[in-house]
């Protein structure tokens, strides 16, 4: 109780606010209470407060590893208003200035000191000499190789735990799927620490997908209804960004281009026209919206596929900041597809960039509700149905899937969750290849217990249970697939599992074809697809299923 009102007064002394966030309190109480701690929460979620509280509340100095220069002097001017003691230090500061923040810093004089990373290694022994109370670790995220923004540097900071075993450590970002947290807490030493993930769902924004062909028709045609309101469109190329500005110019729109090919000057002015109404539209690369602050964007197009889940949560949350209703759509193209696993190859974490490029095909390719795929991806487990995207607009036929799904969760449990759905599948279904022989598979309970499903349509519905979150699938782990607390739920309290019924969805594609005659173009992307299969010494199947194919040409 005390601590309570402790803290509220603190709050309120310190930085005006009456009441915490989610999850701040908790956050806090645990930081004082000595233990380490993993903080998930959306940008704007008020991150800082978790440590910058502690830092007062606790006697000595708390330090904060921040990547960027810009951040640390925001944040550190921001305190001094506040007449917080805080200062930074980094490589671009004069000599005179570094010395003065070390002397302060080692006579205790500071609550709140802000470091680079690049750094840590040299002030690390001045450090352990201080009085250091509490480490904080923003935009955790880069310490991940697996994360989309990878920093070596960030490695360094694995001896903290080992120089300061008594100091708890908050790890915090604002992007992290479930692979990368448990990497962050892996690479930190930190194993133990809880973790607190703050709600990513942003109810306000609509979630549809369509297929990649027309997409300028269908862009001019929602731009008709939408005049006035601002929007982003996000394309994979810089040149793809300054063709389609410049036809939607032509078609009487104000749009502009943005990338990183122009002067910082003309990125600057482009930004301000925007955030300030002059330009509605914005059609750029992913270079466009960081720290871009506008809460009124209304829609945010994909004209492109995006390379993972992670970019594409981030580009979407640009829109509807204000909290009300905002409209996103993400096109989705084989040809982008085999562009950006061309992008990939090659690259040192090509592995990761594929499996993840494969998730975000799974996401576009649901057949259950976006929302509850997009959540599960970053581990936050629900299971209602969102009733604010395109499939719970117009839902596929389901069927009550409970026991396919039973069947499918224990042949993972069997498999002890060590196999990929491409082996899983193979064992459901009986098959008596070398792999499946040698592992001594055939002997186990699930060995052929779904055989009357062909093979690519139990591959998809294995697909619908990751994207419903009733497996888990560790695409950094050779893919293999583990069980969520929602597949216990399915296994022993016979919690029903709706199923898209594929055979249905190929059927009714398959009369679409015929009506419109377009086999011929079918076929040309199913030989495309061959091709690329053989040319990645893949089976076909995993670059993209019949259904698929069928769906992109409707
Ligand atoms: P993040 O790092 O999670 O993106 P910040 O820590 O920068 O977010 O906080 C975002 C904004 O929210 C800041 O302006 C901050 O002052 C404000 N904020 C944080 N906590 C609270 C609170 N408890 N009440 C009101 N505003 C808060
Ligand atoms: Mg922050």
């Amino acid at each position: 109780m005390s601590t309570n009102l402790n803290l509220i007064s603190l709050l309120k002394e310190n930085f005006g606010f009456d009441s915490f966030r989610p999850n701040q309190k908790q956050i806090i109480l645990e930081l004082l209470a000595g233990k380490d701690v993993m903080a998930i929460m959306p940008t704007g979620g008020g991150k800082s407060l978790c440590y910058q509280l502690p830092a007062l509340a606790l006697p000595g100095t708390t330090l904060v590893i921040s990547p960027l220069i810009a951040l640390m002097k925001d944040q550190v001017d921001a305190l001094l208003v506040n007449g917080i003691k805080a200062a930074y230090y980094n490589s671009s500061q004069p000599p005179q200035i570094q010395t003065e923040v070390l002397t302060r810093l080692r006579e205790g004089k500071l609550d709140l000191f802000y470091l680079a990373p690049e750094s840590l290694p040299f002030l690390l022994s001045r450090l352990v000499n201080s009085n250091i109370n509490l480490i904080a670790i923003d935009e955790a995220h880069c310490i991940s190789s697996w994360g989309h923004d990878f920093r070596p540097a960030y490695t360094k900071l694995r001896v903290l735990r080992n120089k300061f075993p008594e100091i708890p450590i908050l790890a915090l970002t604002a992007t992290a799927d479930r692979a990368t947290q448990d990497d962050i807490l892996e690479q930190l030493n930190i194993p133990e620490a809880s973790r607190h993930i703050a709600s990513f769902d942003r109810k306000n924004l609509y979630l549809e997908v369509k297929p990649g062909n027309n997409r300028q028709k269908h862009i001019l045609n929602f731009l008709k209804k939408k005049q006035q309101e601002s929007g982003i469109i996000y394309c994979l190329s810089r040149k793809g960004t300054e063709k389609l500005a410049a036809t939607l110019l032509a078609n009487g729109h104000t749009a502009k281009a943005y990338h990183a090919g122009m002067t910082p000057e003309d990125r600057n002015r482009i930004q301000e026209d925007f955030v300030n109404d002059r330009v509605p539209i914005i059609v750029a690369t992913i270079a466009f919206g960081m720290g871009i602050d506008k809460s009124n964007v209304r829609w945010v197009i994909h004209y492109n596929l995006p390379k993972n889940i992670e970019g594409y949560y981030q580009e979407i949350g640009r829109g509807g900041r204000d909290g009300l209703p905002a409209y996103t759509l993400l096109f989705y193209s084989y040809a982008d597809i085999i562009q950006l696993r061309k992008f990939a190859k090659g690259t040192a974490t090509e592995e990761f960039q594929l499996a993840k490029l494969e998730r975000m095909q799974q996401y576009a390719e649901a057949l259950s509700c976006r929302r509850i795929a997009l959540l599960n991806y970053f581990g936050e487990h629900v299971s209602s149905n969102c009733g604010n995207c395109d499939i719970c607009n117009a839902p596929p036929k389901y069927f009550d899937g409970t026991i396919l799904a039973q069947k499918i969760c224990s042949a993972v449990m069997r498999l002890k969750e060590r196999e990929a759905p491409g082996m899983l599948v193979d064992v459901l279904r009986g098959a008596q290849n070398a792999a499946v022989l040698e592992k001594g598979y055939n002997k186990i309970k699930s060995y052929g217990s779904i055989k009357d499903i062909a093979w690519r349509d139990l591959h998809q519905y294995v697909i619908q249970l990751i994207n419903q979150g009733v497996l888990e699938i560790r695409f950094h782990q050779g893919g293999r697939l583990l069980l969520t607390p929602r597949a216990n739920a399915v296994l022993f309290r016979d919690e029903q599992v709706k199923l898209a019924l594929i055979d249905q969805v190929v059927k009714e594609a398959k009369e679409t074809f015929t009506e419109r005659n377009s086999a011929s173009l079918f076929e040309k992307l199913r030989s495309l697809r061959s091709r690329l299969a053989a040319e990645e010494g893949v089976p076909a199947y995993m670059i993209f299923s019949d259904a698929s194919l069928r769906h992109m040409e409707e």
